[in-house]
């Protein structure tokens, strides 16, 4: 269990009212077992039962100000569906992030014979090319108002790029802890930032217990630990958007990559939510949870009906899903069962078969984690757990530039000449044979 919830600080929690003005639809935060409230502070577990902590909104409130003319008036970022996120003012990290392209894969769905097929495109999201860029938004936002001067992070490598970027420029000071193995690309997109990062000799499992423990002695704010229930919200908006970018409608299947198990059961949330407020039909979707084979503890506890999630050694080229004992791992199984979804897995050939269909026939560069979600949907369209005509969102969380060594013994050769074109000509044949 991580440290005691009463060691949680917040250095100021009467902003709202200091400002003199309460912007905030927030309650407070709750706990998501046994439902008891407290306020909203920098604490994450539940005193009583060890639950974790969810925010809590008031939703009527929210419903007497949010239509969808108001969000579709606003600025092309996260940041449109504010009222849905847990700030007590205006948003002052990652005023850009979020709003990426929702892209009608038609060469994609012809391949694997499907009627209506959509990318979520988060490798473009502003300003690291992962969706970690929406989660880190909500919490250095969230950490400003607390007045917190030290943010950090336990990361597998897109949180650390996009806590390292976003840090800087919100000018607070940033410790990033991430596993001694990582890839270079994601080393080097959080120390161009110039960061605190500290290379942990262990696998992300055993750098989050480090983190826990620092948490616990150092006054700073852990976007993963301490402040998680204001950083989990961000991963909403990539539901939202979905909901949105369809003409206000949910689609019939989504496939999400799984690593720490938050994103997707927070895809599920945001669609209730905007069902709550009367601003999309009841969703029927069904949510698909996709991972490597070398680290599959989510989809191994769906297939075989286990209630308990059992924590394994992650053996992966897919380092960012490389998560062997997932903090939200009991939710993200339950938001597969509770909506008729399944859950497939992906060996490390099959992901880099699958990164390369999607930059072939989509044009578009994914890193490890999508060619596991693209991988699995493939899967799970030829099992027919996917039914063939109705309309399926594949969510890719990242850019392939971060992760482009997998790549290196799977390409084509790189063709060569001398500045001349009898050179040329001598290769044309070949090529077009
Ligand atoms: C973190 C991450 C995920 C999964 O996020 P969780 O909320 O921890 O399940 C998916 N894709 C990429 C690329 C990530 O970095
Ligand atoms: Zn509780």
């Amino acid at each position: 269990m991580p440290a005691s919830a009463s060691r949680g600080f917040a250095p100021s929690t009467n902003l709202a009212t200091q400002r003199g003005k309460n912007l905030s639809f927030v309650k407070g935060l709750k706990c998501r077992e046994c439902g008891r409230e407290y306020p909203k502070k920098a604490i994450y577990v539940c005193e009583f039962c060890f639950g974790s902590l969810e925010v809590d909104y008031d939703y009527s409130k929210i419903k007497s100000h949010l239509t969808r003319e108001i969000i579709a008036s606003r600025a092309e970022n996260l940041w449109r569906y504010k009222e849905l996120l847990p700030l007590d003012g205006e948003p002052t990290v990652g005023l850009n992030s979020g709003f990426t392209p929702l892209i009608r894969a038609e060469n994609l769905a012809r391949i694997l014979k499907v009627k209506e097929l959509y990318i979520k495109d988060d490798s473009v999201c502003h300003p690291t090319l992962s969706f970690k860029d929406r989660v880190v938004a909500v919490a250095l936002s969230k950490a400003k108002e607390f007045e917190f001067d030290t943010v950090a992070c336990a990361s597998t490598g897109n949180l650390a790029n996009s806590v390292s970027a976003q840090a800087a420029k919100a000018n607070l000071k940033r410790f990033i802890f991430i596993p001694a193995d990582l890839e270079l690309s994601k080393v080097i997109g959080s120390l161009v930032f110039h960061p605190n990062l500290i290379a942990v000799e262990g696998n992300y499992d055993e750098v989050n217990r480090l983190c826990s423990e620092i948490a616990s002695k150092f006054k700073w704010a852990f976007v993963n630990i301490n402040i998680r229930p204001y950083y989990a919200e961000g991963s909403k908006t990539f539901s939202y958007e979905i909901a949105e970018q369809l003409g206000w409608k949910a689609p019939q299947h989504i496939v999400v990559p799984v690593a720490g198990g938050s994103l997707i059961s927070k895809i599920l949330k945001g669609l209730k939510e905007f069902h709550k407020l009367g601003l999309i039909d009841e969703p029927k979707t069904r949510i698909y949870a996709a991972q490597p084979h070398g680290c599959s503890p989510v989809v191994t506890a769906i297939k075989e009906n286990n209630d308990i999630i059992k924590p394994v050694k992650p053996k992966t080229i897919s380092k960012s899903l490389a998560i062997g004992n997932p903090a939200d791992g009991y939710y993200a199984v339950d938001t597969v069962r509770s909506t008729g979804g399944w859950a497939e897995e992906v060996t490390d050939s099959e992901i880099v078969e699958a990164i390369k269909l999607l930059a072939e026939t989509e044009g578009i560069f994914t890193e490890t984690a999508g060619g596991v979600t693209v991988g699995a949907t493939k899967k799970l369209i030829e099992q027919g757990k996917i039914p063939k005509d109705e309309s399926i969102v594949i969510c890719i969380t990242a850019h392939g530039l971060k992760t482009q060594e997998v790549l290196l013994d799977h390409l084509p050769k790189l063709v060569k000449i001398k500045p001349n074109i009898i050179s040329f000509e001598q290769i044309f044949d070949k090529l077009n044979g």
